[in-house]
């Protein structure tokens, strides 16, 4: 039997391989061969053998590396093997109190392209595109074998549609799952990635531990996670704002969920440079703001206009917190490392001399690799107003 197409590496490509980067873009290889997305094609660079990758013909990111062991099976198995491998990872204690997480984090537990996220009884699988879509189907038993929810979702954001397709079980209705004991509902069908944002788990709980009587501003609110923390910790009120309404109605129900009233609260549906120019006119402040847009910054190209929508953001985020008030700004965009996200906070960007109190990221269910530094992309920082 043939064995699988070989793909040569370009010099730089093949160190970055050799490092444990996961990816190959499309300029890194010298001849690309012909194939659908989903063909396995075994690395090679010179006589070295460097393992064997995912290919896809059409994306940017032409071979996810998928075992750097050249004579590695890549079969139900071997799939098995990783996702159980991911779970085995998760330390369960530390999750006594929460059922949403992530158990298997892509490149980060060795299975490209494929996030497995928990939410009580379902598992949603979410696939990064072409490749890892065919790698999934073709194994997608193996899958639901390693799986142990009865409730098996799929999602793919760059499939034709971004339904939500069954692989076992019904797609449910919205329901609550844990976080830290916080009741929240999760919308498997209709919220963003795959139903809400786990990586803001250990963000949210910081936000419980600073917002006891505090007034607590929330901007890009989207399902209200933060304002739910704040809330829930004491927060004296709390305003949300959104562009979006839908993620309002969301956040109400995580409300009721946890016995606030959110009558109580107020949730705003407005673009938060209009919201922030309004309140900034009328003087009025926040103790404590949260800043949590979405990723300006879809490509590196784009990055030079997100650094500068992330500073008039920020800017205005500012006049807004008081002074001795705190802001914590976020970003998701894997293209804005922390040390441009800092230079959209400096005083030169607000306007404001801002104190570094604590900085923080994504939590321990969202591993990388030491030379994946793309997959440490969220950035939180904290900082205190003068
Ligand atoms: N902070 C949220 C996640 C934010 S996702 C959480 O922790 O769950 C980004 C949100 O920003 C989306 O809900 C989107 O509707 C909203 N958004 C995007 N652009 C906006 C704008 N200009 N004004 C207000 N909201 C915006």
């Amino acid at each position: 039997m043939a064995g699988p197409k070989t793909v040569e590496l370009l010099p730089r490509a093949a160190q970055a391989v050799v490092r444990g980067h996961p990816w190959v873009f499309r300029e890194g290889c010298a001849r690309r061969p012909d194939g659908k997305p989903g063909d396995l094609v075994a690395v090679v660079h010179g006589k070295d053998r460097l393992g064997t990758a995912l290919f896809d013909p059409e994306g940017p990111i032409a071979l996810r590396m998928l075992d750097r062991d050249p004579a590695a099976r890549i079969d139900d198995a071997w799939v098995v093997r990783r996702i159980e491998g991911a779970v085995a990872r998760r330390p369960v204690d530390a999750l006594a109190t929460t059922t949403a997480y992530r158990l298997v984090n892509g490149e980060g537990d060795g299975l490209p392209g494929v996030v497995v996220d928990r939410y009580g009884d379902a598992a949603v699988v979410r696939t990064d595109g072409p490749a890892p879509r065919a790698f999934a189907d073709r194994h997608r038993a193996a899958i639901l074998r390693a799986l142990r929810e009865p409730t098996v979702l799929h999602r793919d954001p760059r499939g034709s549609t971004d339904g939500v397709v069954a692989w076992r079980g019904e797609v449910p209705e919205p329901f609550v799952v844990r976080e830290h004991g916080m009741q929240m509902v999760v919308d498997l069908a209709h919220g963003q990635k795959t139903g809400a944002f786990l990586d803001q788990r250990e963000n949210r709980r910081r936000v419980r531990e600073l917002a006891r009587g505090k007034k607590v501003l929330n901007l890009c609110s989207y399902q209200g996670g933060f304002s739910l923390a704040a809330a829930l910790a004491g927060a004296t009120h709390t305003t949300s704002v959104d562009v979006a309404e839908k993620g309002h109605e969301v956040a109400k129900e995580s409300f009721r969920a946890n016995g606030l009233d959110p009558a109580a609260h107020a949730f705003v549906t407005q673009d938060v440079f209009d919201f922030l120019a309004r309140k900034a006119a009328r003087r009025d402040v926040w103790d404590l703001v949260v800043c949590d847009p979405p990723s300006f910054a879809p490509s590196e190209k784009a990055k030079p206009r997100a650094l500068d929508a992330y500073r008039r953001l920020h800017r205005a985020a500012v006049q807004v917190t008081r002074k001795g008030g705190l802001l914590c700004a976020s970003s998701c965009s894997s293209h804005v490392t922390h040390e441009d996200f800092l230079t959209t906070l400096d005083v030169a960007a607000t306007g404001a001399e801002l104190t570094v109190v604590a900085v923080g990221g994504q939590p321990f269910d969202h591993p990388t690799t030491p030379a994946w530094a793309e997959g440490r992309y969220l950035k939180w920082v904290e900082l205190l107003r003068a």
